[in-house]
């Protein structure tokens, strides 16, 4: 009986080990976003919206993770900080221009070119843009709040998914399409389809030959 239970663990490790080696090969990146609680932002919110922005970057190889997971973890895991902005009724909104960047996500560039470790979201300006979305607005009433978090939580991962563009690739630049486009139109956004975020050709060599990847490789 004993024998037989050590079998089956047996099996089990090598399968385990197996599935781990595959990761380690494959994997380019992984980056941790380290989000604090904030009650703006439900953690089942942030629960989705990493998990969205997991799915977008899967394919390239870059994995995302919540920062809980890895933050003491070895040194192939970039630690991304998430800053969320939330703006008080009647307070004066954040200066900045319309659309993608200016309203929804930020990172900045230093003066040597490199992206700092840290994004802003303007949380209040996501809320809002869900809120006022023609279709979906009507249906986001407090009497909703599942489906309201499941598109926070959606939304604010494409958010994120699009900054950790910027730092992934290295770049401020813009594409005219995909994931990398300055605006994005709500109907996109909120989508339950993800087809409208992926990397162009250029980016996902970019992705493969940027310094910051490779490191997941042994
Ligand atoms: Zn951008």
């Amino acid at each position: 009986m004993l024998h037989h239970h050590d079998d089956d663990k047996e099996s089990h490790s090598l399968i385990d080990a197996a599935y781990d080696a595959d990761m380690v090969i494959a994997l380019l990146l992984r980056v941790a976003l380290a989000l604090p609680q904030i009650p703006a932002v439900p953690p089942a919110v942030i629960d989705s919206a990493v998990a969205e922005a997991a799915g977008i970057w899967a394919p390239y190889r870059v994995a995302i993770e919540d920062a809980g997971s890895c933050i003491h973890a070895d040194d192939d895991c970039r630690v991304l900080t998430v800053v969320p902005v939330v703006v008080s009724p009647g307070a004066a909104r954040p200066a900045g221009a319309p659309g993608w960047r200016g309203a929804l996500g930020q990172i900045r560039f230093g003066p040597d070119g490199e992206p700092e470790n840290a994004v802003t979201v303007f949380i209040t300006d996501i809320e809002q843009f869900i809120a006022g979305a023609p279709i979906f607005g009507a249906f986001l009433s407090m009497r909703a709040p599942a489906l309201r978090n499941q598109l926070f939580g959606r939304v604010l991962g494409r958010v994120l998914a699009h900054e950790i563009g910027h730092y992934v690739l290295r770049t401020p630049r813009h594409d005219a399409d995909g994931l990398m486009r300055p605006l994005q139109l709500a109907v996109d956004l909120m989508s339950p389809s993800r087809h409208r975020f992926t990397l162009t050709a250029a980016e996902v060599a970019r992705v493969g030959g940027s310094p910051m990847t490779g490191r997941c490789r042994d």
